[in-house]
């Protein structure tokens, strides 16, 4: 086993409860005992015993091997500090790093591991994730559809399919790193890794590069890419297509594609989440005595709402499942009733409201308000 990045981490010692100068007998009985205690058999179904049993075996794995023991105590005794890392502090119970990033990029390199597909550019690396916008009706966005997204982005070349070399010829792979990018210098236990200087990382070397690209094996193009839209998607949305992004370099894999919805506003119905909202005018006399009414619905046909009498402006009822249909669930439909007031009226009109002022004599909706 090589050394692992676990161990900076991990203190085998203190998960076996042992001293670090505990002698192989005392570890092993240790173990013994613990992986009594937390064995899945004794105590079924109990996560955090059965965590503490992983743990415990882990811990024996390294620290109950003579040679690997040595090594760990090696690894614990240079440190990060031996690598120049600047966070890195010992802690009770291991070391603590400010980057975790880093700390990969870093083992990687202490390790004798390749680093490539790591930052920098070197060697095979995935392609870049892209982004576009798809805008859609409303009903678009709610009933779900199939589309076509266009966008003008780096891909594989058409000519020498990515590779960069020209037709009919490929990359050699490049003697002097053996194909992996990366050179070591082997420094005791630890090996420190750089870029290959023969072939600037990339691992192969194109002796004719293609003259389409000019051997990046990239090319920018306008293409179109199919969308299946979920039906419910809402504004602002991302839709994540898998490997439809950006071309990977030296044989990595595609980036993926996200497809940010914007959807246009509808003329009567608002989205909150999965819920729908309309609002609903309605009359004084529809307020005051009830109503049975029709209110659309998105889908373009419509329910019977009851108004019950007394009804205030500003009410807002709930039709359930008239809302939008998600994979995750169906919502409501929040309609919110507004007595409309007239602002012509006949003089028909004018004598009834006259004639109802002065059969309410003296009630004053604002009597609460004390003034
Ligand atoms: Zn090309």
């Amino acid at each position: 086993m090589a050394p692992q990045r676990e161990w900076f981490e991990k203190d085998y010692y203190r998960i076996l409860g042992v001293s670090d100068s505990a002698t192989a007998k005392e570890i092993k009985s240790a173990y013994r005992k613990l992986s009594r205690q937390y064995h899945p058999d004794t105590s079924p179904g109990d996560a955090a015993a059965e965590e503490r049993f992983k743990e415990v075996s882990a811990a024996y794995d390294v620290v109950g091997n003579a040679e690997r023991r040595k090594e760990y105590d090696e690894v614990r005794r240079l440190g990060p500090a031996a690598a120049g890392f600047p966070g890195g502090g010992a802690g009770p119970g291991g070391f603590q790093f400010q980057d975790a990033g880093d700390l990969g990029d870093l083992l990687g390199g202490l390790f004798g591991r390749s680093t490539r597909g790591g930052r920098g550019g070197r060697g095979p690396h995935r392609g870049q994730d892209l982004e576009t916008e798809l805008h859609l009706t409303f009903d678009d966005a709610v009933a779900g559809a199939t589309t076509t997204v266009h966008l003008t982005s780096d891909v594989a070349c058409h000519s020498c399919s990515g590779s960069g070399a020209k037709a009919g010829t490929i990359p050699r792979r490049c003697t002097g790193c053996g194909g992996q990018g990366v050179v070591s210098d082997n420094q005791g236990l630890f090996s420190f890794s750089s870029p290959c200087p023969t072939c600037g990382g990339r691992g192969s070397i194109i002796d004719d590069p293609c003259p389409t690209c000019r051997g990046t094996g990239v090319e920018r193009r306008p293409r179109e890419v199919k969308v299946r839209v979920p039906a419910g998607v809402d504004d602002g949305q991302r839709i994540r297509l898998k490997g439809r992004g950006g071309p990977g370099q030296n044989g990595g894999p595609p980036g993926d594609l996200f497809v940010i919805v914007r959807v246009t506003p509808h003329p009567l119905f608002q989205r909150r989440g999965r819920d729908l909202t309309i609002t609903i005018p309605i009359t004084f006399p529809e307020a005051a005595f009830g109503a049975d009414i029709a209110i659309p619905t998105v889908d373009g046909g419509s329910v019977r709402l009851r108004i019950p009498a007394g009804t205030r402006s500003g009410r807002t009822f709930r039709v359930k499942g008239k809302g939008v249909v998600t994979p995750k669930g169906t919502g409501d439909l929040l309609a919110t009733v507004e007595v409309a007031v007239p602002s012509n009226l006949s003089s028909a009109e004018r004598k009834a409201l006259e004639a109802f002022q002065a059969a309410s004599d003296g009630a004053s909706p604002r009597e609460h308000l004390g003034v």
